[in-house]
């Protein structure tokens, strides 16, 4: 159900134990499934008539409920609205019974529910860099409902295993639902338990890739976009390892454990290229979705810094730094270098704070590093000039007062 559950992050794999590792195994190669083959197999209104599934519906009906009232919901109705607009154009013959929830979860993943309800996690939005990337997920999540993907792995999976094992799942899932209305980070390993329900074959995500090309090629987006989305996920997770393995040593990643990324990417590009309809003209909507995100990008800067991954977090920040630096990203920048705190650190903090407040859109942050490095270097003329800038941004800042001692 997920974009990346064969990818799932250490934590989510740690959260989720078992289950994860098993279906970690999975995953080998063969014919690749044409875009034109996927026709949908649920129409718009949709509800299940057999046992199994109705019995699985109840059970997601309050895992629904758990989230619709979590604490750990962005509440911002016109981005909110914004991303059910966007549903409503991709999500193919079911759009309109579509509902999505943005969860404020610094990681890279959505997930889609059986029932038709959809999980986007901030760490999503923070890595797309149009709403054409963006659509792709959403249109890969909408293909796992469109092909019944829950519900024939539920069915492929109880044929496989012992009863006992799908009952624990099952009473893992309800309690991962309560787990989250709870809501902080805290909980985020239940949250786990729950995402390795919706860890899917490789064939299984191959549908919804070429079914997600199709959805996203009608509704004007370049198709394409989906396997740079791909190959983004597969920069950062080796910027990601490269660094830890260097720092700790660890001798081990997801991603040499699962080659699976780079066939996948391929297979992405051919759905693509086969969608893609010549002389048509599409549009990636970049400026359209920077706008709508623009309110809620500190946050998910933030957010991504604090994670202290170090490797994922410059290759990010420069990924988005393709379209354009600007005074966010480069105030970020500078965070990653001061937070990493490494031999030499200290002078690219500087240097990317000094970048960051030559942009018009530099966080009032900015100016305070900057006059804080400048301070330390004993520029206090030019040190008193941000400190200053820094009070008129934000008068009401906690740390004011410390500020104007600074300042003499
Ligand atoms: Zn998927």
């Amino acid at each position: 159900m997920c974009w990346r559950c064969n990818q799932l992050s250490r934590r989510s794999l740690l959260a989720g134990g078992g289950i994860a590792a098993a279906s970690l195994a999975t995953g080998v190669a063969q014919a690749r499934i044409k875009p034109a083959e996927m026709v949908p197999l649920i129409g718009p209104g949709f509800k299940p008539t057999d046992k199994d599934e109705i019995g699985l519906w109840q059970q997601m009906v309050r895992v629904e409920e758990e989230i619709a009232g979590s604490n750990l919901l962005i509440d911002d109705p016109q981005l909110n609205q914004y991303l059910k607009n966007l549903i409503g154009r991709v999500g193919g013959p079911a759009a309109q019974d579509f509902r999505i929830y943005l969860a404020h979860i610094p990681e890279f993943n959505a997930v889609m529910f059986p029932t038709g309800f959809a999980v986007i996690f901030s760490g999503l939005l923070l890595r797309m860099r149009n709403e054409a990337q963006l659509a792709g997920v959403i249109a890969h999540e909408s293909g796992h409902f469109l092909r019944r993907h829950m519900i024939r792995s539920w069915r492929d999976m109880r044929r496989k295993s012992d009863l006992f094992a799908i009952g624990a799942m099952v009473a893992g899932v309800a309690g991962a639902g309560v787990g989250i209305n709870t809501g902080n980070f805290v909980r985020l390993a239940e949250f786990g338990t729950l995402l390795s329900l919706f860890q899917y074959s490789r064939e299984l995500e191959a549908e919804a890739d070429a079914i997600g090309a199709t959805l996203i090629e009608q509704a004007g987006y370049p198709p394409m976009q989906m396997a740079d989305v791909w190959q983004q996920l597969i920069g950062e997770e080796r910027a990601s390892a490269a660094y830890r393995r260097k720092r700790r040593d660890r001798g081990y990643s997801l991603f040499a454990t699962h080659p699976a990324p780079e066939s996948r990417m391929a297979d992405l590009r051919a759905d693509a290229a086969e969608v893609t309809v010549a002389g048509k003209a599409y549009d990636d909507h970049r400026a359209r979705y920077l706008d709508r995100i623009a309110a809620i990008r500190p946050m998910l800067l933030d957010d991504q810094v604090k994670l202290n991954d170090p490797g994922a977090s410059q290759y990010l920040i420069e990924t988005l730094a393709q379209d354009g630096w600007n005074g966010l990203l480069r105030f970020n920048e500078g965070e990653v270098w001061r937070l990493r705190n490494r031999k030499g650190d200290d002078v690219r903090a500087a240097q990317s704070y000094a970048a960051a407040v030559v942009y018009p859109d530099a966080p009032a942050d900015a100016w305070r590093w900057h006059g804080i490095t400048l301070m330390k270097a004993g520029r206090s003329a030019e040190a008193k000039q941000a400190f200053a800038r820094y009070l008129t941004m934000k008068p009401d800042a906690p740390d004011a007062a410390w500020v104007r001692q600074m300042m003499g």
